[in-house]
């Protein structure tokens, strides 16, 4: 590769790589691991069939009636004009950052966070600034207000609740971030990937949406929904930030296909989210358990746990693996995440780590 003449910012880079081993129970990369209900495969099976159809026309360019149904879900006021649809929040992120990062201009977010945001700004030729949080990884809404008057960021990313760490944000933190970028004009994103997941009483920052021009609140269908393999992400914001989007947006970007399973998932709703409350249980359940071993879990408004405590994260992760259970070593020494799984899944998990402690 390095004989290619490759964008310099793009040298020595590593591909996104969460490992995709071929283990019994697979907890790593924070997928719904509850299958899909057989009822809504069926309505998926029943929505793409009549879209299949009609692919030798191009899709709705403006999948409205996606906006509709996504903008119904959110509710908050949302309107179907405030929202917007890509293939997986990945896809979201990057247009975000080709609409308004690119060259000459920054994203600051705060690790450890999703490892996605760096890798979306050099495919964007947008400069990362890598912020910085407390001891225990908190990210107060002084401090976070702060370096964004001192990095005057063209885009910030707040990942809540964040991955790895599992905690959801309060919303002074973006009303903070978002009055601090005031003199920059900062587009302040909110990735709230695992927000079905949060505890109740955890609000969304869809609330603080009206009067905020440059506020823009990620969503996806990946982890609540288990659809991750459909790749649908979508956004709620101003008006004006969508038709900033569609400057970006290669034409016809979600397929035919990919909108009618959205749709029959949409259709869904509750078969799908059931399974959302026992994941919780599973994830209040890793985080007693833990805690029982002596271990420090975050609190998790997700279904993801970090925990610390370890002596030797690496050797653990590789000790599990050979007993069968995948989790995430996200490269934090003492500390490795596990998603929450099916109750079987979970404790299996839990077994295992119980006696490799107790070894
Ligand atoms: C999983 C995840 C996403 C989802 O990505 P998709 O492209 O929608 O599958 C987005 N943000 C964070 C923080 C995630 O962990």
């Amino acid at each position: 590769m390095n004989q290619l003449p490759l964008r310099e910012n793009l040298r020595g880079l590593q591909p996104y790589g969460a490992p995709q081993l071929d283990v019994p129970i697979q907890l790593n990369v924070n997928e719904n691991t509850h299958p899909m209900p057989a009822e809504v495969a069926r309505a998926i099976t029943d929505e793409v069939f009549a879209a299949a159809q009609g692919l030798n026309r191009y899709p709705d360019r403006e999948f409205v009636e996606l906006r509709q149904r996504l903008a119904g879900f959110l509710g908050h006021g949302v309107t179907e004009d405030q929202v917007w649809a890509a293939n997986g929040s990945n896809e979201i992120l990057q247009q975000i950052l080709q609409a308004f990062g690119g060259p000459g201009r920054s994203l600051l977010s705060f690790p450890p966070t999703y490892s996605m945001y760096p890798l979306l700004a050099s495919g964007t030729d947008t400069a990362y600034i890598a912020g910085e949080r407390g001891a225990g990884f908190e990210l107060t809404a002084e401090s976070a207000a702060r370096q964004v008057r001192e990095k005057a960021p063209s885009v910030v990313f707040l990942c809540s609740p964040n991955n790895p760490t599992g905690t959801a944000l309060g919303l002074d933190v973006v009303e903070a971030v978002y009055a601090a970028g005031e003199a920059s004009r900062t587009v302040v994103v909110v990735d709230e990937a695992y927000a079905e997941f949060r505890h109740e009483g955890t609000p969304s920052a869809l609330e603080l949406l009206p009067g905020r021009p440059r506020l823009i609140v990620s969503r996806t269908m990946s982890k609540a929904f288990a659809l991750a393999g459909a790749r649908l992400g979508y956004l709620a914001a101003a008006q004006e930030v969508t038709a900033a989007l569609r400057l970006v947006r290669l034409p016809y970007h979600l397929s035919a296909v990919t909108q009618a399973t959205a749709i029959a998932a949409l259709k869904h709703v509750g078969a799908l989210l059931a399974n959302v409350e026992d994941i919780k249980r599973q994830r209040d359940r890793i985080v007693s358990e833990l805690t029982r071993l002596g271990l420090q879990p975050a609190s998790s408004d997700s279904n993801f746990v970090f925990f610390g405590g370890l002596d030797d994260a690496p050797a653990l992760w590789r000790r599990l693996v050979d007993r069968g259970v995948l989790v995430r070593d996200v490269g934090i020494p003492g500390h490795l995440r596990v998603t929450a799984g099916t109750e079987a899944e979970t404790t299996a998990f839990l077994t295992e780590l119980e006696a490799l402690l107790a070894a």
